[in-house]
């Protein structure tokens, strides 16, 4: 889809406009907008018929500011040197919105995933984390990579065995990358994070009467029709969160077409049918959309888009009907389709916020590979035992036993999952509140994206501020 902006152009177009309105040094903004350090590389791989072919790889930090920085790596095709700087720069922004005490960065390689085999991809992915730790890109307390488009898991683990065993301190090595397999130093509760904390900033956005109304729209979550663009882990798991809560999702948009059901498609059985087949489409009662751009134009209250970015630019923009637009996709918005749909008053709510989530906990991630410990490790126990001798006690004094049933509801101790599931459903809850504040401040002459940078920019001017290095 055509747009005449590039991606970073884009990202620094919103820092400009939501710059207006702080009073900071025009060195120092200039200093934050700026990606620090790029590393290009390519490298051969041997592929399994024996033939050669060269893989070209990026690494961006945008800012050193805080340290480590963090970002994910992505495998796709359209990978190059302005997505990974753009990409880079929004995770400055979003670490500083949820309060990740991290600089920025993001990485990738052009490459599509479905034309290598699982021990080329191996292959491919070691090297890359090689290349990073021969120029300082990696490190627990250097650069900590983590999924995005096209990796997981898998590709996490390879990067953090990688580095244990090329560096010379390998006693916090785990903590060198996040996403890990919970098996090797991942953390519960990871993989569904970013789709969950979609989740919670839209749960957040509809609990404001004020905003439904303003969209003609009841308050809450429940009811409500949504359009998800992209079944993979961030998709489907918002989809997963939002049907539990009572939104009714009536289209999903894959790459190689759409499904479509007014009466609400069933989230857990699409994701059997996806496991099984490969592929969202043919899934039973439901209508199959062969053009999977336009469904993002069927009408709906949200729409999350949850692939790539640029899907919905100024040629689009116009034949949008949703009500509220979901960014859970990095950039699935272009700048000047941005504007066009503020002016129409579609309630956008943003990426450098709304996909929070999987940095949220990444970062608990990191916390526990230097710790050595698993969340909840020490205080499950003492936590149940405080909680039955207060339960003893009471029924003492009533002289009221509670039933065999009863009881085991009234104790327990937190798991590492409910711990990382209470500090994220936190931390989108508040930032959702302290970047509508901003946007409320202001008396809602601008968008939350607008505020949303607001709010990254004078974090990061304080941080910088603290340092030192502008008194
Ligand atoms: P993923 O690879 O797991 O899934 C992406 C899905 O989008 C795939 O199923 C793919 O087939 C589909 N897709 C590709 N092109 C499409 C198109 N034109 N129309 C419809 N569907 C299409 O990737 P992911 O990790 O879910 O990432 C999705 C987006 O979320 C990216 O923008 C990524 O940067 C962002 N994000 C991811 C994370 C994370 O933790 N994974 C965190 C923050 C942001």
């Amino acid at each position: 889809m055509s747009t005449s902006k590039s991606f970073f152009e884009q990202v620094n177009q919103h820092f400009n406009k939501a710059a207006q309105y702080t009073s900071h040094d025009p060195g120092l903004l200039a200093q934050i907008k700026r990606c620090n350090s790029v590393y290009y590389f390519s490298f051969p791989l041997k592929k399994d018929d024996g033939s050669i072919e060269v893989i070209e790889g990026w690494r961006a930090e945008h800012s050193h500011h805080r340290l480590p920085c963090k970002g994910g790596i992505r495998y796709a095709m359209q990978v190059a040197e302005d997505e990974v700087t753009a990409l880079a720069a929004l995770m400055t922004y979003k670490n500083a919105i949820v309060d990740v005490p991290f600089g920025g960065a993001k990485g990738g390689i052009r490459l599509d995933k479905s034309k290598y085999s699982a021990d080329e991809i191996e292959r491919i992915t070691r090297r890359y984390a090689s290349e990073l730790v021969r120029k300082n890109f990696i490190g627990p307390g250097k650069d900590v990579p983590a999924p995005d488009y096209g990796t997981g898991a898998k590709e996490m683990s390879f990067i953090a065995d990688t580095y244990k065993a090329l560096t010379s301190a390998p006693l916090d090595s785990l903590a060198c990358v996040t996403g890990k397999p919970v098996s090797y130093g991942g953390i519960r509760g990871r993989v569904e994070a970013t789709g969950k904390g979609v989740y919670f900033g839209i749960r957040e956005a509809c609990q404001n009467t004020d905003d439904m109304k303003k969209l003609g729209l009841t308050t809450g979550l429940a009811g409500k029709t949504a359009i998800i663009q992209g079944f993979g882990n961030v998709g489907y798991h918002a989809a997963k969160f939002l049907h539990e809560d009572g939104v009714k999702i009536i289209c999903i948009a894959e790459y190689n077409g759409a499904i479509y059901n007014p009466q609400g498609i069933d989230i857990p059985a699409l994701r059997t049918h996806f496991k099984e087949t490969g592929s969202i489409l043919n899934f039973p009662s439901s209508e199959k959309t062969p053009d999977s751009t336009k469904a993002l134009e069927i009408e709906c209250d949200i729409l999350v888009p949850a692939a790539l970015e640029n899907q919905i630019t100024i040629d689009n923009a116009k034949n949008i009907k949703a009500k509220i637009i979901a960014e859970a996709a990095n950039g699935p918005v272009t700048s000047d389709a941005n504007e066009e749909l503020h002016k129409r008053g579609v309630f956008i709510i943003p990426d450098v916020y709304l996909n929070a989530g999987g940095v949220t906990v990444s970062y608990f991630e990191w916390l526990k590979n230097l710790s050595h410990v698993r969340f909840g490790r020490m205080s499950k126990r003492f936590e149940e035992k405080s909680q039955t001798k207060m339960i003893t006690a009471i029924e003492k004094l009533t002289d009221k036993k509670l039933s065999p049933e009863e009881m085991p509801n009234l104790i327990s101790g937190a798991s590492e999952e409910d711990l990382v599931n209470s500090g994220l459903e936190e931390t989108m809850v508040n930032a959702y509140q302290e970047i509508r504040d901003i946007q409320h401040q202001h008396n809602d002459q601008f968008d939350l994206r607008t505020a949303a940078f607001i709010c990254a920019i004078n974090k990061i001017v304080t941080s910088y501020k603290h340092a030192g290095i502008f008194p």
